[in-house]
């Protein structure tokens, strides 16, 4: 799960990670109040104004902009709120945008000048520890620096069983050439990072930029969190931070139905038990010839209640022109399944694309009678390949 900037910020603030400080306003006038606020917490007198969704490159897309003045926050937070924002991350369609993030400017000029650093904690899964990558180059693309100039890139591996130490957090601010006051400063913000990111089961932090201010303080200016959804129930705080505008809405019906759904851009809808399975089973439509329209995995329990969702959830796709359904019978049985594929045929009235069915397993021979003599517009078949070409088939009729 992914949330705002806004929220990444207030989690790390609460474990002592210094932020650029922000209130966040769903309205101009709101956004007003919100920089007279911070003006009188912070002392400063320039905003940035920061369009919240969960995409990056906001400031090159119009999303991030400076305010000088109280008007010029009510302009800007005018302008960005209801946009439809469009950013490298969003696709060409961009996001509408519903909130911003009224921040503290923090470049201020000084004794020395400001630097933008990279900081990313995530998990090596080669060696199955969390890493902290960092560089010199931060505020732009961090694949474009791997690209040109992958020397300015450092990774640091951290022990599971010491976690991070305090010679490690010295080397990363030494590397980022610091010294000084800085350089403690970037020790105390990494080892609060490190810790943030163990304890609230993240499964990654992008810090970009994090800044060197003109005064020697180190802050995150931007703030991508991501959880590990298998963990979020520990957190049921994090949880509610969930923005479902956010998310695809037949990705996020789905979910509701405890239905692993993603959509994809093909034409063959494919409805499947087994993450595996439902992974081979579009390989297998590939090489048919097809595309497939999503991934779906129906889970262990497929009986007639969640196939008929999950044929609803397809059919909401207007791309799709076939649906194989794949199911492996092992626990549950095949027939059971095609009475409820059937059943759940009938409930919706008129599914109006061709579907294939291969069931096998436990009572796969019975499972196939049922459909074949349902009467309805379903085709059978056992070899998967078999269940494939017969997909092509009928798109070919069409
Ligand atoms: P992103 O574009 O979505 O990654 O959003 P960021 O939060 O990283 O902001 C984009 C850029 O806005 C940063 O790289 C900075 O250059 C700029 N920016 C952010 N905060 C401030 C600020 O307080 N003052 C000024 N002058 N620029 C800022
Ligand atoms: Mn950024």
């Amino acid at each position: 799960m992914n949330i705002h900037e806004y929220q990444g910020k207030s989690i790390l603030k609460s474990f002592g990670v210094a932020i650029q400080e922000g209130i966040v306003a769903e309205s101009p006038e709101v956004a007003v109040k919100a920089a007279k606020e911070l003006q009188q917490q912070t002392g400063t007198n320039w905003w940035v104004v920061k369009a919240q969704i969960h995409a990056g490159g906001r400031g090159k897309g119009g999303g991030v902009k400076l305010a000088k003045s109280l008007d010029e926050v009510l302009e800007k937070a005018t302008n960005i709120i209801g946009m439809q924002l469009v950013t490298p991350q969003t696709g060409p369609q961009g996001k509408k945008v519903s909130k911003v993030l009224i921040a503290q400017d923090v470049y201020y000029p000084g004794a020395s000048p400001t630097k933008e650093f990279y900081m990313s904690v995530l998990l090596n899964r080669s060696t199955g520890r969390n890493i902290i990558m960092y560089s010199t180059e931060g505020g732009m693309d961090i694949e474009h620096v791997a690209e040109t100039t992958p020397e300015r890139i450092f990774k640091e591996e951290i022990d599971p069983k010491v976690g991070l130490q305090g010679f490690q957090a010295r080397k990363i601010a030494f590397n980022l050439g610091l010294s000084g006051t800085a350089m403690k400063e970037m020790v105390k913000f990494v080892t609060a990072l490190y810790k943030a990111y163990d304890t609230i089961d993240a499964s990654l932090f992008e810090i970009n930029p994090v800044l060197k201010t003109s005064d020697d303080k180190i802050l995150a200016v931007d703030a991508k969190v991501n959880f590990d959804d298998n963990a979020l129930f520990r957190h049921p705080d994090f949880a509610a931070m969930r923005d479902v505008l956010e998310e695809d809405p037949t990705e996020l019906e789905a979910s509701q139905h405890d239905l692993n759904y993603v959509k994809l851009d093909g034409n063959v809808g494919c409805m499947v038990n087994g993450a595996g399975l439902a992974m081979a089973t579009m390989d297998i439509i590939k090489l048919a010839g097809g595309e497939p329209a999503n991934f779906l995995d129906v889970g262990g329990t497929a009986n007639a209640a969640r196939v008929e969702q999950a044929f609803r959830i397809i059919l909401k796709d207007a791309n799709v022109k076939a649906i194989l359904v794949n199911i492996f019978g092992g626990i549950v049985r095949c027939d059971r399944v095609a009475q409820g594929i059937v059943d759940a045929y009938k409930n919706i009235g008129s599914i109006p694309v061709p579907i294939i069915v291969r069931l096998q397993g436990t009572n796969a021979v019975e499972a196939k009678k049922i459909i074949d003599a349902s009467g309805l517009k379903v085709f059978s078949a056992i070899q998967l390949k078999e269940a494939a070409d017969l997909v092509q088939e009928v798109l070919k009729k069409k």
